[in-house]
């Protein structure tokens, strides 16, 4: 790099490119190293519990399409990451386990319940418009960003559909949840041609595995 500038500068063309010396340069370097570190390091906090959030269940359907409701798709992709993250020695909950209404006050007084937790809320999406397709994840809380990039990135690294990226929103369950939270929305039943994929067991081990994961990386 040192090359380059120290080429530039004899080069009357580029007399703009301001005059940085290694002392200078330093800095600018180590923060940049750091921010990356940072920015890619696995939490420093240690996570006791993994709690997964099916998101609704009973009176409540969720998104419902041609048959296809999202409390029922949620509760299966919920149980595969609980079992894969069990397999792997990581403690993991469920806000519910059968087709029961749970409020969002319940599910974040359920997993206040454990100390030091991970909380995740797992839904499928759906739009009026019927050519929307894709996976994102929400998030409220800094370290909750850093969890719902972890799981969107493992999500976006294998299955493929539009990446929506990452959103920031009040949702109440991330916000009244004390663990690091985040919801992730992992794909639209309202696209038939994701509904189908999304309604296969095979799909949603797949979902379940890069969930996991992201959720082991970020741990
Ligand atoms: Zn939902």
């Amino acid at each position: 790099m040192m090359r380059h500038l120290r080429a530039a500068r004899s080069h009357t063309a580029h007399r703009r490119i301001p005059r940085l010396s290694p002392p200078n340069l330093l800095p600018a370097l180590v923060a940049a190293l750091g921010f990356l570190l940072l920015a890619t390091a696995p939490s420093a906090q240690a996570y006791k519990w993994v709690v997964l959030d099916p998101g609704h269940g009973g009176k409540d359907n969720g998104a419902y399409w041609s048959g296809v409701r999202e409390k029922t798709l949620n509760l299966d992709l919920a149980r595969r990451v609980q079992a894969i993250l069990k397999s792997k020695g990581v403690p993991a909950v469920l806000t519910r386990t059968s087709d029961v209404y749970v409020s969002l006050d319940q599910r974040a007084a359920i997993a206040n319940k454990y100390s030091d937790h991970l909380f995740v809320s797992l839904h499928f999406n759906a739009s009026l418009n019927r050519s929307v397709t894709g996976i994102e994840s929400f998030y409220y809380s800094s370290n909750g960003r850093k969890l719902a990039s972890a799981i969107q990135s493992s999500l976006a690294s294998r299955i493929r559909t539009k990446n929506r990226g990452l959103k920031k929103r009040s949702y109440k369950v991330l916000m009244k949840t004390k663990g690091t939270a985040a919801l992730v929305e992992c794909g639209f039943i309202s696209n038939a041609w994701e509904r189908k994929r999304c309604n296969s067991d095979w799909f949603r081990q797949i979902l379940a595995e890069q969930i996991a994961k992201g959720i082991v990386n970020f741990m």
